[in-house]
């Protein structure tokens, strides 16, 4: 590893990066900018994307004088980059934004800079399952297993949607149910009962912060025969190993759709106790919760991108249910032995905060969740940080490698990690525990 800092990288208006000759790569903690040690770097992970920051200015660091510098160049603007999955972010990027900038889309900018000729970023792996690794799809193959499945299954609609999220979203769930791997995607639910601002499959026409959603909502409710299908294939195929998700990137809250989801929880139950079958979802109807429970629901995953209600419901922007009907979601699943996780949107400056370290202790002891999967927040910094500040929630960042050092030695039986995990991967849970029906 390298022992020297990184250069300021910065792009010319045809996008092409630089490395600035002296200035030094600076990160933006959530509230000022620094300089980054060499140890804190990590070359880009294979598969993470590089982004100009249009309406954006570079800044670096001047070690001489030391001191900031936005770099003004004309034409240049700053550039980010977009990790890979199962890649945390620690730090965002740092630019000065000028008046007409545009909302940035809906993206997980983190600090990128060049050393030794090479872009390196800020982050740590955060789970070392290989599901997502984009070296292992081939798109060719997906698309001639897609056909297949498609002539197997002509009426199945819900088939037929996730031909187009594998093939055209690219989205690697899909595309690992028509490998026949890891994990397979049950979107169900064209309306959601919230409104988060950095909602990817719904952003209101014209909003205030005008971005757009990085693919289109389901436009339909699949049936129980159509989602039990899809579930009992890929588990016939997976085994023991497969897990079943609904909650998806592209469909609303899944619970939207309660007869449907029980309907299909109890169809795979009575017709094998292999796999897993797992809700990703904003937990807001514990009612449906407790159905899907006594139905053979084996985990529970609650997206949230805190622990605090006002920090909560500002990015969440819930409709007929607040934070009490999440936690109590929590409970249920606690109390019938099931599978937790937080599917826990981190964002340097509100998440490496003293306040959000004890909110969140407090409800992982309560809850006893077993997983935390650190995901990095998809929304443009200074929306997000903005909107967080109007409730109080920043506050003096800890540093996010700290921060979970101290939530790891507050919960040392604590799985964290990025994806959800198949049967034997669930620390914590009597592995024998089969919810037969
Ligand atoms: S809960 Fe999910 S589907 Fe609903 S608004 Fe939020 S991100 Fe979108």
């Amino acid at each position: 590893m390298s022992e020297s800092r990184a250069k300021m990288a910065y792009a010319d208006a045809e996008g092409r990066i630089y490395e600035h000759p002296d200035l030094e790569m600076l990160g933006w903690d959530g509230e000022c900018w620094r300089p980054l040690e060499a140890d804190e770097l990590t070359p880009l992970p294979e598969g993470s994307d590089l982004f100009t920051l249009p309406g954006r200015l570079a800044a670096g660091y001047d070690a001489e004088r030391d001191e900031v510098v936005v770099f003004d160049e004309p034409g240049t603007t700053a550039v980010s980059c977009f990790i890979a999955p199962a890649y945390l972010r620690t730090l965002l990027p740092a630019y000065e934004t000028l008046d007409d900038a545009p909302a940035l889309p809906l993206f997980a900018y983190s600090a990128v800079g060049i050393r030794d000729g090479e872009m390196v970023t800020a982050t740590v792996r955060v789970d070392e399952d290989i599901r997502q690794d984009p070296f292992r799809f081939d798109i060719d193959d997906i698309a001639g297993r897609v056909a297949t499945r498609r002539e197997a299954h002509p009426d199945n609609r819900l088939i037929e949607h996730l031909e187009n999220c594998a093939l055209n979203y690219h989205c690697r769930a899909a595309q690992n149910y028509f490998l026949d791997r890891f994990e397979a995607p049950l979107p169900a639910a064209p309306t959601c009962n919230a409104f988060c601002v950095g909602c990817i499959s719904l952003q209101p026409k014209g909003g205030d912060e005008q971005m757009v959603a990085a693919h289109d909502r389901i436009g339909f409710a699949p049936r129980v025969d159509e989602l039990a299908e899809v579930a009992l294939g890929h588990i016939a195929r997976v085994g023991d190993d497969a897990v079943v998700s609904f909650g998806q990137g592209c469909e609303g809250e899944p619970l939207n759709q309660p007869l449907e989801l029980e309907g299909a929880v109890r169809a795979i139950r009575r017709q094998t106790d292999l796999g897993i079958i797992n809700l990703n979802s904003n937990a807001s109807r514990p009612d449906v919760i407790r159905r899907l429970v006594d139905a053979g629901l084996d985990s529970l995953r609650i997206s949230t991108n805190s622990a605090r209600p006002e920090v909560w419901a500002a990015y969440y922007r819930p409709v007929g249910y607040d934070f009490s009907a999440v936690r109590e979601s929590a409970r249920i699943i606690r109390d019938a032995g099931r599978y937790l996780m937080l599917n826990y949107f981190v964002f340097p400056g509100v998440t490496d905060t003293e306040a959000e370290l004890d909110a969140l202790s407090a409800w992982i002891d309560e809850a006893r969740v077993h997983m935390v999967q650190l995901r990095n927040l998809n929304l443009d910094p200074e929306v997000y940080l903005d909107r967080i500040a109007a409730v109080g929630g920043t506050g003096q960042p800890l540093g996010l490698i700290p921060w979970l050092s101290r939530l790891r030695e507050r919960f040392p039986e604590l799985t964290f990690g990025y994806f959800n995990p198949p049967r034997r991967k669930m620390g914590g849970l009597d592995a024998d525990l089969r919810v037969s029906m």
